[in-house]
């Protein structure tokens, strides 16, 4: 309540950018006001020269140089002063001291003939009014002169000395309409100057409204007392047309009090409209340009850390690889990763991950001083530096990292990229970088890669998976390997692994080892594993038309999919279009996509398993977090990682715990299935523990349909008799 009286009344405290703006926006106003009081001085001076001349006035010369000469003078005098001042607050230049010279003499005159004035003052048939004008008008032309001095003295545009000026203008300005309008009022005519000036003064300019009520009032109640003295002209000898001035009382008719009022009140609002538009309008413009500042920044800045974002460090780093004197030679680009930190994540939680990359960007900021240094992304970043001594600045930084990490292994791995000859392609560097930190992920001990020819081959491949993805799915060279699974009860085929092959022209027969991970990183794997399925069931179409035996398919899944597609609903949709039974198509989702808590992909396999599919967990025993995965999803089959068998003949142990394993699966409700089974000894083991299903290339290596169909005609490979 208190608060919006205070902003009602204007004297709630205001932001600079608001205050800045008012004080512009007086200053445009006492332009507009100055040049105008300007042209009607030099106007009325000269018109009243004039009359002098006509009309033989010389003898009353004081009189008038009283009443109005020195009012014409000071008024003149203020408003070139409040333009210069105006125009330097705008402009933030003075030009013209030279007028600042001429209105100080002005001044100067009007001074001492007001203390001339006074020095003839003795009371006798002079006002107190008079004297009271006086003081005011030598006072006024006092400042004035010293406002002169300050802008001859041309110093910068101080807000103190162009608002000084404008409220003695203002005042000014009001005492010379209501010396005027006294004036005229006691011969009969109106008061227009008075009004004229109140409506100068309090509309061109925007005041507080406390202030504008208080300089308003003060002068009507001035202007009013002055002239309640005299007789109201206006109403005497209205009906009449006779005046008997025996019987006509001093004072203020009822019809001007109630116009002053009128006016007074009109006034008053439209000072307090005026403020509140401006103030509005103030407030709109900061608040943009708060916007745009705000906008400007994060356009450079990286949010979370507040060091450089990769807009800047792209336009900075391509100005300087293109300077002439940079020297190229000596010139690196560091990409930075800090392995570990989803644990850390996880462990300590989302504020405090951030609050380490922040710790982590200012060090890393303050540790390259003068080189360019970015967020990439996530807990990635950049540096464009100087090679020499950079090692030991990286050094330092693996180091610091293990401060910071409390209990969680955080390590530092560094990739490196020197751009060659005239290389300016940041984009380009930068992938190359972080490349070559990819490459020494997960190898504990390494911290520093360098990009060197056996990574360019690599990454050339790299990229040419990424572009060329569609191409080869398109042009039919994703083909479906299938590796049988056989029933240990009794030997024969009881599905097919589909296993994905690039055809590619130049490299050969790719293995998913080289595309599975880019495609992965690129987020595009699920292209390829629609195309998979695509292949699959078309292949299952073929084989039923042709009346050739088929079993079950096991199809790979990646995390991925379920985030990048509907991938469930694409598998009912293909196995609607080529006929194919739920009961033949079985989905396989590696251990690792389920190391953490993820309820999208709980929800996407109970999806499956309602909607009929079998869903087998790949690779069991190779992630970290098996038993919990265990708890927390419904398998129908478990696939027991190849690296169980690793050390099956000459570690004793690896055979208690297979049975293990295969005894949890059977507690567990689910079937066992062994991956990588090579030979005879490790077929039978399994056998004998009771493992389900067995897979390796004892039995098959993956191979096209076709193969593996001739492997069963020739009797290497079994068919159910119900296939
Ligand atoms: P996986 O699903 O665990 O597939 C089994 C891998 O083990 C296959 O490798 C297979 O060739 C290999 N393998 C099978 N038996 C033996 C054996 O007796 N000894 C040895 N040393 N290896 C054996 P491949 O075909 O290179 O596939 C590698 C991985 O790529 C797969 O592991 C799977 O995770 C992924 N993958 C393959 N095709 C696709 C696909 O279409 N989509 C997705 N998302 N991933 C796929
Ligand atoms: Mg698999
Ligand atoms: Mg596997």
């Amino acid at each position: 309540m208190l608060r919006k009286l205070k902003s009602w009344l204007g004297v709630d405290k205001q932001s600079k950018y608001v205050r800045e703006y008012f004080y512009m926006t007086n200053m445009k106003a006492s332009i507009y006001m100055s040049i105008v009081v300007i042209v009607l001085e030099i106007w009325m001076i000269l018109r009243m020269t004039r009359t002098i001349f006509e009309k033989n006035l010389q003898s009353q010369i004081w009189t008038l140089t009283e009443k109005y000469y020195s009012n014409y003078v000071l008024l003149l005098s203020s408003g070139i002063l409040m333009l210069l001042y105006a125009i330097r607050a705008l402009t933030k230049k003075h030009k013209h001291k030279w007028i600042a010279f001429l209105v100080m003499i002005m001044c100067a005159a009007v001074a001492v003939f007001e203390v001339w004035m006074l020095s003839k003052y003795n009371g006798s048939g002079k006002k107190l009014a008079d004297l009271v004008n006086y003081i005011i008008l030598l006072s006024a032309a006092i400042l004035m002169m010293i406002f002169s001095v300050l802008l001859m003295r041309g110093s910068e545009d101080r807000k103190w000395q162009s608002l000084s000026v404008m409220y003695v203008f203002s005042f000014v300005c009001i005492n010379f309409g209501i010396i005027i309008s006294v004036n005229g009022y006691a011969k009969g005519e109106q008061m227009l100057t008075f009004l004229t000036m109140e409506l100068f003064v309090i509309c061109l300019l925007v005041w507080r409204p406390i202030w504008g009520f208080i300089v308003l009032t003060v002068s009507y109640l001035i202007f009013y007392y002055r002239i309640s003295g005299m007789i109201d002209l206006s109403t005497v000898g209205k009906f009449t047309g006779v005046v008997d001035f025996s019987t006509v009382e001093t004072g203020l008719g009822d019809g001007i009090k109630i116009n002053g009022f009128t006016m007074w009140l009109s006034t008053l609002l439209f000072c307090i409209a005026n403020y509140n538009k401006t103030l509005s309008q103030a407030q709109k413009d900061e608040n943009l340009e708060e916007m745009n500042t705000y906008l400007s920044r994060i356009s450079v800045e990286d949010e979370l850390t507040g060091i450089h974002n990769m807009v800047y460090f792209r336009s900075e780093a391509e100005k300087l690889l293109n300077y002439v004197t940079t020297d190229k030679e000596r010139v690196i680009f560091l990409f930075f990763d800090i392995e570990n930190f989803k644990s850390y994540n996880d462990k300590y939680g989302f504020y405090a991950g951030n609050e380490l990359l922040i710790k982590f960007a200012h060090e890393i900021n303050n540790s390259f001083k003068g080189s360019l240094v970015a967020r990439y992304s996530d807990d990635h970043f950049v540096v464009l530096t100087q090679s020499e001594g950079s090692m030991d600045i990286i050094e330092m930084l693996s180091e610091s990292i293990h401060h910071l990490q409390g209990e969680v292994q955080l390590s530092l791995k560094c990739g490196a990229y020197k751009p060659l000859g005239n290389e300016s392609d940041v984009s380009h560097a930068c992938d190359r970088a972080r490349f070559a930190c990819n490459n020494i992920k997960k190898h504990f001990g390494r911290s520093f890669c360098l990009y060197d020819k056996t990574l360019e081959e690599r990454f050339t491949l790299k990229q040419y998976i990424v572009n060329n993805i569609d191409n080869a799915i398109e042009n039919d060279c994703i083909k479906v390997y299938y590796q049988p699974v056989v029933s240990t009860k009794d030997g024969t085929i009881c599905g097919f692994e589909a296993l994905a092959r690039w055809k590619e022209p130049n490299y050969g027969l790719l293995p998913p080892a080289m595309f599975i991970d880019v495609l992965e990183e690129y987020r595009q794997i699920h292209k390829l594993d629609m195309c998979i399925i695509e292949n699959v069931c078309r292949d299952y179409r073929n084989a039923v038309d042709n009346n050739e035996p088929f079993v079950p398919v096991s199809l790979n899944f990646s995390r991925l999919d379920f985030e990048l597609c509907d991938i469930v609903g694409y598998l009912g949709k293909m196995a609607d279009k080529y006929k194919v039974p739920k009961s033949y198509l079985d989905v396989e989702i590696t251990e690792s996509a389920l190391t953490e808590q993820q309820n999208f992909l709980q929800n996407a396999t109970k999806k499956l398993h309602e909607s009929g599919y079998s869903i087998w967990l790949d690779d069991f025993g190779s992630g970290y977090s098996s038993l919990n995965v265990l708890k927390d999803y419904n398998f129908d089959v478990m696939k027991i990682d190849m690296k169980f068998l690793s050390g099956f003949d000459d570690n004793a142990k690896t055979k208690t715990i297979l049975k293990n394993v295969v005894d949890l699966t059977k507690q567990l409700g689910m079937n066992s299935l062994t991956e990588g089974v090579e030979t005879a000894e490790q077929f039978k083991f399994l056998e004998s523990i009771g493992c389900d299903k067995v897979q390796g290339y004892y039995f098959s290596k993956p191979q096209p349909y076709e193969e593996i169909k001739k492997l069963i005609t020739s009797g290497k490979l079994k068919m159910p008799s119900n296939a």
